[in-house]
């Protein structure tokens, strides 16, 4: 990927090859998510357990989803599968949001220089 400062100096053939094969490689993953993945160990009620003592229970596993200001979603991934499948969909959800990113900052540039 090209650094943001570098892309105004790109010739305007490598940046529309960049926007082309930019799209082409573009897929759209039916399973995206848009979220964090969050590792938490935890402390219980009980008086005489051994996480009042610094040991505490986990990790645990969550998925955390900003629905808006003050709003946030977040559950409990009980087993491997939900997790890697967590995994999974956040990359790919990361992956596109980066892609999305340089595709508009190519397309500014273009937009800049008056070109296509
Ligand atoms: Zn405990």
């Amino acid at each position: 990927m090209v650094k943001t400062s570098a892309r105004h100096k790109l010739a305007t053939t490598t940046l529309q090859e960049r926007k082309a094969r930019l799209l082409s490689g573009m897929q759209l993953s039916p399973d995206l998510v848009r979220a964090s993945y969050v590792r938490q160990y935890l402390t219980c009620g009980k008086k005489n357990c051994r996480c009042r003592r610094g040991f505490k229970h986990g990790p645990f596993f969550y998925l955390v989803q900003c629905l808006g200001t003050g709003r946030v979603r977040k559950f409990l991934l009980k087993t491997p599968a939900q997790r890697k499948q967590a995994r999974a969909g956040i990359a790919a959800h990361l992956k596109l949001q980066r892609r999305l990113a340089e595709l508009s900052e190519i397309n500014t540039e273009l937009l800049r220089r008056g070109a296509v």
